[in-house]
């Protein structure tokens, strides 16, 4: 769709794939890398010994990513578009889906920084707008919601819902970014303190959910020569006007109403995929239950829904705390791009095939 412009509807969810290359103490346990990017769209799945080649299998997605592609290809290629689409009044949200060592930390934090890149340069070439960008950050752990901008506000902290922004949480900090670099620090802070937490409840990050949120306000300057040009375009009768950074400005409205006016840009670190499982029968279902993660859980099932689009019916939302904090960034006219993160170890194939299998049906 053009940016700003009236979204296609049903715009399907991006899905990309990235695997990771094999780490230290995969090579030192004599693992091998079972899976290879064939193409930018495909990764298939070889069994060793060669002799169970019939179990071979391959997935496509809209990109994947190989062990050679650093992070800033994964942006570049994979979903910029949607890290930046806050700047373009629509909100979107970036999520990480694997099993815990499968590189969902490494690849959002580089995302992220992308991002943040991207949108002061973005500022920067739009000298017609004032921006002001502000983050907050939260863990979702065990359905407990977390401050990560400022530890004093406390754990558990209440969701209420307002008629006019929906779901938000209550005492959330959220803080004004003076400028870029003031911004990472902010971000650099929300990463520390998931840590703290880390290191205290011995590996929260493989059961947490972390949201690093930015709300991008912008307001047209007035007497810039784009309004100018915004109202000469309505003395010549044209229904619309575009200005440079793609927002469309129609005639009926006021010209600093636009569309969206606090779009919300989500990057979501999730807990790990394991966390997820439920459907092995033969009693690991019973092993695995007291692991299981209601957010995770909630996640896949408003994933799945809608990306069947608009016959999936009721879409469940409301029954956990991170789909609710995402209801508006997700699905309706918001934007969403999931990365899953692969392992390409031959011990982890079975978390693996799971991870593909989600991905599959988000797509
Ligand atoms: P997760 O958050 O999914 O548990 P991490 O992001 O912490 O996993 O990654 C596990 C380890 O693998 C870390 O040491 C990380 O630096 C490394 N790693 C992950 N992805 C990559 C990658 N694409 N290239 C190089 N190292 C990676
Ligand atoms: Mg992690």
């Amino acid at each position: 769709s053009t940016p700003g412009g009236p979204r296609a509807k049903e715009e399907k969810i991006v899905v990309t794939v990235r695997l990771r290359p094999l780490n230290k103490r995969e090579q030192s346990a004599k693992d091998h890398v079972a899976w290879d990017c064939i193409d930018d769209h495909t990764i298939v799945y070889k069994p060793q010994p060669p002799e169970r080649a019939a179990q071979s299998a391959s997935f496509t997605f809209d990109k994947v990513f190989g062990p050679a592609n650093l992070t800033e290809t994964v942006y570049e290629e994979g979903v910029k578009n949607v890290a930046l689409s806050a700047l373009m009044g629509i909100n979107a949200t970036i999520f990480a889906y694997g099993q815990t060592s499968s590189g969902k930390t490494y690849t959002m934090r580089g995302i992220t920084e992308k991002a943040v890149n991207d949108i002061y340069k973005h500022i920067m070439n739009t000298p017609e707008r004032d921006f002001r960008i502000r983050i907050s950050g939260l863990e979702i752990y065990n359905e407990n919601v977390r401050d990560l901008l400022n530890s004093e506000s406390g754990r558990n902290l209440k969701l209420l819902d307002d008629p006019e922004k929906g779901t938000v949480v209550e005492k959330l900090a959220e803080e004004t970014a003076n400028d870029d670099q003031h911004l990472r620090h902010l971000i650099s802070i929300c990463e520390a303190q998931r840590q703290v937490g880390e290191t205290a409840l011995n590996d929260t990050s493989s059961r947490s959910h972390q949201i690093i949120r930015l709300t991008v306000e912008s307001t047209l300057r007035e007497n810039s020569d784009c309004v100018r040009s915004f109202v000469a375009s309505l003395v010549k009768g044209l229904p619309f006007y575009t200005f440079p950074n793609g927002l469309r400005s129609y005639r009926f409205m006021p010209i600093t109403v636009d569309v969206n006016k606090h779009p919300l840009q989500n990057f979501v670190d999730l807990a790990g995929s394991e966390r997820a499982s439920q459907t092995n029968a033969d009693g690991a279902r019973l092993r695995e239950g007291c692991h299981i993660n209601l957010s995770l859980m909630t996640l896949t099932t408003v994933i799945r829904k809608l990306s069947v689009g608009k016959r999936s019916g009721h879409i469940p939302y409301r029954d956990s705390k991170l789909t609710r904090i995402l209801q508006h960034s997700l699905g309706g006219n918001a934007r969403t791009a999931i990365i899953c993160t692969l392992s390409p170890a031959s011990a982890h194939v079975e978390q693996s095939r799971n991870t593909l299998f989600f991905a599959t049906r988000a797509k």
